[in-house]
């Protein structure tokens, strides 16, 4: 452990539009945030193409350069951005205590969380291969990019329900596949799928392979009752069988809902532990979109200050 110990007024941990956007109000607001970028820098739109949902950009953007941009205007005003995993948090005393890969220990009047989450998927080859390439997590994000077409997406949650019919209004044809002979999802959400005449859900059926080299061209399923195997022609596959916070380092510090969701004040992002915030996808399960992610991002830093303000 190295023992110089930094202190901050503000640290913010993860590196998406959540915790740019925090540390673009922070830094202009004279408190010298410093960020630790995580695994992942520029967070979960680094791994996809096309943004074409964020407001200020009329032709679109690839995700990694608008992080990019995020990462860009948030040094401008003095932001200290460093590469590095907080691996471990002390929140019983003040200041916060923040281990960085287990190695450097920072002090922090106030921690602003934006460790995002991670969608889970199903684990094949051609489900890697064909990421962003047809194959997507997100039916808000990328359903535009299918409108008139056939599309397949996994899950029988009531977020799978939801987005088979957010798909169902763009889309042609929905094939909503779902590995048992019954759905998670509360009644309401099934039964509107099952009334949509656009949606097609196919009982104890699970994808062997998404097929198509450079794009998604149709995907192989099979029924796990009957063996039976069946090749449907689809452009877009989508997989919505959850997601998971990256909150694990928190688990005994903070409060939490069942999943894992860091539970935040409503109308706020106070946690229940003073001086720390949390915003984006970490606490924020049913929106999940990157303007969503920088607006709770603003409200981390505006409440971060207010905090600091009152301490004085
Ligand atoms: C493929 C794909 C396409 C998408 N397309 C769109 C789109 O078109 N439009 C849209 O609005 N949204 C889109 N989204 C959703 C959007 O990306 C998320 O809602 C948004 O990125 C959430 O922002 P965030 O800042 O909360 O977290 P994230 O972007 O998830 O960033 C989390 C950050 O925390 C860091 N981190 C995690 N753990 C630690 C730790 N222990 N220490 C330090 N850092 C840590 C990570 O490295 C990362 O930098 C897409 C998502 C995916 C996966």
């Amino acid at each position: 452990m190295s023992s110089e110990i930094e202190k901050v007024k503000v640290l913010i941990i993860g590196s998406g539009p959540a915790g740019y956007t925090a540390a673009i109000y922070a830094s202009r607001a004279g408190l010298n945030p410093l960020l630790f970028t995580g695994a992942q820098p520029g967070g979960q739109l680094t791994i996809t193409t096309d943004v074409e949902n964020y407001p200020g950009y009329p032709e679109g953007i690839m995700g990694p350069e608008m992080m990019e941009d995020f990462r860009k205007q948030a040094e401008r005003f003095g932001t200290q951005v460093k590469y590095g995993m907080v691996t471990k948090v002390d929140f019983s005393s003040k200041p916060h205590k923040v281990i960085v890969d287990d190695q450097k220990e920072i002090h922090a009047d106030t921690i602003i969380i934006s460790t995002g989450a991670s969608a889970k998927w199903l684990g094949i080859e051609s489900e890697e291969r064909l990421n962003g390439k047809g194959v997507s997590a997100c039916a808000v994000c990328d359903g535009f990019f299918f409108r008139g077409q056939d599309v397949a997406i996994v899950g029988a949650g009531d977020t799978a329900c939801e987005e088979a019919s957010y798909l169902a209004n763009i889309c042609n044809k929905v094939y909503m596949l779902v590995r048992k002979d019954e759905m998670r999802a509360s009644q309401i959400m099934q039964n509107r799928v099952l009334k949509n005449p656009k949606i097609e859900v196919m009982w104890n059926t699970e994808t062997e392979e998404i097929l198509g080299q450079d794009e998604v061209e149709g995907v192989r399923v099979f029924n796990n009752k009957s063996g039976e195997k069946r090749e449907i022609k689809i452009s877009g596959f989508f997989v919505a069988i959850g997601h998971e916070p990256n909150t694990s380092i928190f688990k005994d510090s903070i409060t939490m809902d069942e999943n894992g969701y860091i539970l935040t004040k409503p109308g706020s992002t106070k946690t229940n532990i003073e001086g720390v915030f949390a915003c984006g996808d970490a606490q924020d399960h049913v929106y999940r979109q990157a303007v969503t992610a920088a607006g709770t991002g603003c409200m981390a830093a505006l409440d971060a200050e207010r905090y600091l303000a009152a301490q004085e």
